[in-house]
Formats: structure tokens, C-alpha cells, sequence
């Protein structure tokens, strides 16, 4: 099976600077590319990767700057456009901006890369045009590398391996019918059916109050000056430890859970529509927004959605499966006797029935009802990805993201090779300051992009557990 494989590295000066220009090449690349296919479209025609590339080759004749980069890993930046668009619709896909979009840049040619090891603690990797990058071994790649990613994140920059461990999921689990039943809280993270609970704190209280003492410093200064930059710094390396401690504790967890079930029931908690603002319109503002706020941001900082991620991974290796059951009323009916009453949840942790006087742990309680509503549960799915399958969802329930939609690259394929819209590299002038010019155009969010990189990275097994949900609580 793949797998991703990441390694911290350790870069020299001039890498370091190697990198950030790549990064900011494939993020012109990015931008121009999008902008383009957005013009085709208003056009009614429909562009691919393939005259993309091939416009691409010839702008780098004309613009020695984005030769600077190695050619495959602009390639890869066209084709996570291609996939994005197919996806998601040309127009929902985001610009990438300088402010918001960390680099991240993959090679696609595993003739080109090497890794050796060259002491207890180092290894080095060999990258076309950054050469030899030192790394820390932190163990050996197990497996035959197919591709590696370089991204930077909370100020360190880090390699991800793409691995064919030539491993298969086994046909039964190690421990065949043990099962459990986990609930998802707000207090604690994870609660078994077996009374076991799994938490831990991710921000200690002076981190906290060290990150509300950085934002309101943020909020006084001047945008755009160096000072301004040094705190988004400081307050992107203090985000990345809570991010490091959320991605440890799931990582730690689903493996133990993992490894002593072969059955696991989960909630199918649609934490999107969850989390979702309570904000409102402006002519029809929403109630209690605070309140809303501050759920969501207890939800999302639990990382619902990265225990699931990591779960799912894990169940690869140990052959466990995963069952998804309908979320509602869990919490509220008695597990003994069944009956269910608002009232019988006396408190945050206590439930006591209200029919049968039944005693228990709320959560504990309601991880038993997950349990055994799995009875009639639909099984999980087996894919890595946070998408949801089409093809499980009822005809007429809750709409999918992009997938749904009909793909326009079918209608429009044959248009494709026309000259029908303008080439994506008109008016660049060959500086460098114009990608930051193109990139200031259509600033705005990239989470949606940023959400489809990670998506892409699941969907190509490259498992980067990335908990940008998580990140973006933090930085509430
Ligand atoms: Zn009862």
C-alpha cells in the first residue's frame, strides 16, 4: 500500500532560499494557470493540463525566472489545478497568496531522488536543483519511494515521501470480534464503550494567554511592515505545537485502537455543517454567535476529523473496519432501557435515566448506544479521503461537494485546443515582482486550495495528516 512518510529537514541558507522561490514560482504558476482557465470558461470553453504544460514549456524560453524552478515540479502544480477544477469548479478553486499559502512542492520522478543515511540521528535526501538536503532520520523509509513533497510549515520545512511498502491490508483483524464503540466530546476527545476515556491538553494555559497577548499585537499593527511579520511568525510557530501535540495524540491513539479492534464504530458526524458560523446575514443576523463561535472552536480544537483521518489509516495496516452510525439521539437515550429523554443528561458528565434510574458516564453512555446502533449502520469506507462517496449518500439527501455536479470538461473537452481564450502568460514582464503583483489580484482565501493540496495529498496516498481545521482554531 502507499503511504506518506515525512522527515523533518534540515536545510542550509541557500536552500532555504532555493525552496521559497520555488514555492513562490509554483505559486505564480498556480495563480496564472487558474486565471486563465476562469477566462476560458467565462468563454465557454474548457482548458486542460495538457496545453497548459505545453504553453508552459514555451513561457519558460521567454521568462528565464520560471526556469529557476525544476520544470517537473511546476507540472505538479498544473496538475493539482487540473484536478482541483475537475472537482470543484474552475471558480470555487482559490488563488493562492503570498500571505496565507505555505510552500509545498512535489517531485514527481523517483529516478531523481536518493536517500541515504549518514549517521545514528541524519539522513540526507538528494532533490533535483537543491542537491543533497540533510534530514532527520527519524526511522528508515520502508519501502520504495515514488515521489516526495517538500513543504514548510510553522517555520520548518519538511520532505514527505510518498512509499510502496508493498504491504496488503490483512483479510481479518489479529483479534477478530472485538469491537467498540467510540463517542466524540467537547471535554473529552474520545470516550470507549469499554469506560475508557482519551484526552489530553493541547495548549497549556500560558501558551494560550502568550497567544492572545501576540494577537492583540497583531491587531495594532501596521500590515505589511516587518514587525507585523515577526508576530505572524511567532504566532504560526506556537499554532504548529498545539497542531504537533493534535496530530500526535491522533496518531497515538487510533494506532492503539486500531490494534485491539477489528471493528470500530464511529459517529457519522458531518463536522463541517457542525462548525459552520451561526453568523448570519446582515439583514438577517444569527442568535448567540458568540456561544456558536466558541463550540466550534471547542469542536474543531478536539480534532474529530483528524482521529477519524488517522483511523482510517491505521485500519489499512491492521485490517480494521470501520463503521459509521447515525449520530442522533446517542446522547440522550438510556442505554439499559432504552428510553430517551432530553432530561435523563443531567449534567456535562452525568446521565441518570429518567424511566429506569440507570447510572452512568454520559459519554460512556452514549459510546455503548453508538455501539449498538452500528447493528443497522451502512460500513464505513474504506478510502483515506475526507470526501464523502457519492455513491452512499440517498438520492435526494445532503448534497456533496463538487462532485455531484456534471463534469464541464466532458461538454467542453473538444473545445479545449482552441484558441479561444488568451495565453496565460500575456503581460508578464519576466520579473519577479509581477507574480506578487498577479498574486495581490486575487489575494483572498486559500483554504479552499489549501483544502484541496490536502485532499489531493490523501487521494494520492501522500497521508499528510493535516489538520488545517485544527490550525485555523488556534489561530481563531
Ligand atoms: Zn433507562
Amino acid at each position: 500500500m502507499l503511504s506518506g512518510w515525512q522527515y523533518r529537514l534540515d536545510p542550509t541558507c541557500s536552500q532555504v532560499e532555493l525552496c521559497e522561490t520555488f514555492g513562490d514560482i509554483c505559486r505564480a504558476v498556480w495563480n496564472i494557470a487558474l486565471e486563465q482557465r476562469r477566462e476560458y470558461r467565462r468563454r465557454g470553453a474548457w482548458m486542460n493540463y495538457e496545453p497548459q504544460a505545453a504553453e508552459l514549456a514555451v513561457a519558460k524560453r521567454e521568462f528565464p525566472w520560471l526556469a529557476e524552478a525544476p520544470s517537473h515540479i511546476l507540472q505538479q502544480a498544473l496538475r493539482d489545478l487540473d484536478r482541483a477544477c475537475r472537482e470543484r469548479g474552475t471558480f470555487n478553486v482559490r488563488w493562492r497568496s503570498k500571505a496565507r499559502w505555505s510552500p509545498s512542492f512535489r517531485f514527481p520522478d523517483a529516478k531523481q531522488i536518493a536517500v541515504e543515511r549518514t549517521s545514528r540521528r541524519w539522513g540526507r535526501v538528494r532533490l533535483p536543483k537543491l542537491g543533497w538536503v540533510r534530514f532527520r532520520w527519524s526511522r528508515a523509509p520502508g519501502g520504495r519511494i515514488r515521489s516526495a513533497t517538500v513543504s514548510r510549515r510553522g517555520g520548518h520545512w519538511f520532505v514527505s515521501f510518498l512509499i510502496e511498502d508493498e504491504q496488503r491490508t490483512p483479510a481479518c483483524h489479529a483479534l477478530p470480534g472485538s469491537v467498540v464503540g467510540i463517542d466524540r466530546g467537547v471535554k473529552v476527545a474520545l470516550t470507549t464503550s469499554a469506560g475508557h476515556f482519551y484526552d489530553r491538553p493541547f495548549v497549556s494555559p500560558g501558551e494560550s494567554a502568550r497567544m492572545r497577548r501576540l494577537q492583540q499585537k497583531l491587531a495594532r499593527q501596521t500590515a505589511g511592515s516587518g514587525r507585523r511579520r515577526r508576530t505572524v511568525a511567532a504566532i504560526g510557530s506556537l499554532a504548529a505545537r498545539a497542531r504537533n501535540r493534535r496530530a500526535d495524540f491522533c496518531a497515538w491513539t487510533a494506532n492503539r485502537i486500531a490494534d485491539q479492534h477489528a471493528v470500530v464504530v464511529l459517529e457519522d458526524l458531518r463536522i463541517k455543517s457542525m462548525t459552520a458560523s451561526a453568523a448570519g446575514t446582515v439583514d438577517e443576523p444569527g442568535r448567540n454567535v458568540q456561544q456558536k463561535a466558541g463550540l466550534n472552536r471547542s469542536i474543531l480544537a478536539k480534532s474529530w476529523g483528524l482521529f477519524e483521518l488517522a483511523l482510517r489509516s491505521r485500519a489499512r495496516c491492521t485490517g480494521t473496519r470501520i463503521v459509521l452510525v447515525h449520530p442522533a439521539y446517542t446522547s440522550q437515550t438510556c442505554n439499559a432501557c432504552k428510553y430517551r429523554d432530553a432530561k435523563s443528561r443531567e449534567s456535562q458528565a452525568g446521565f441518570r435515566c429518567t424511566a429506569c434510574g440507570h447510572c452512568d458516564h454520559a459519554d460512556v453512555n452514549a459510546a455503548k448506544n453508538i455501539l449498538i446502533a452500528a447493528g443497522h449502520a451502512v460500513p464505513g469506507r474504506g478510502d483515506l479521503g475526507s470526501a464523502r462517496s457519492v455513491k452512499r449518500q440517498p438520492s435526494g439527501a445532503r448534497p456533496v461537494g463538487g462532485s455531484t455536479r456534471p463534469n464541464p470538461c466532458r461538454e467542453a473537452g473538444r473545445k479545449s485546443s482552441s484558441s479561444a481564450g488568451p495565453s496565460a502568460f500575456i503581460g508578464l514582464q519576466g520579473q519577479r515582482d509581477t507574480v506578487d503583483a498577479i498574486t495581490e489580484v486575487g489575494g483572498g482565501s486559500v483554504s479552499l486550495a489549501f483544502e484541496h493540496v490536502s485532499k489531493v495529498a490523501a487521494a494520492t496516498g501522500a497521508a499528510h495528516l493535516d489538520p488545517s481545521h485544527a490550525e485555523a482554531a488556534v489561530l481563531e
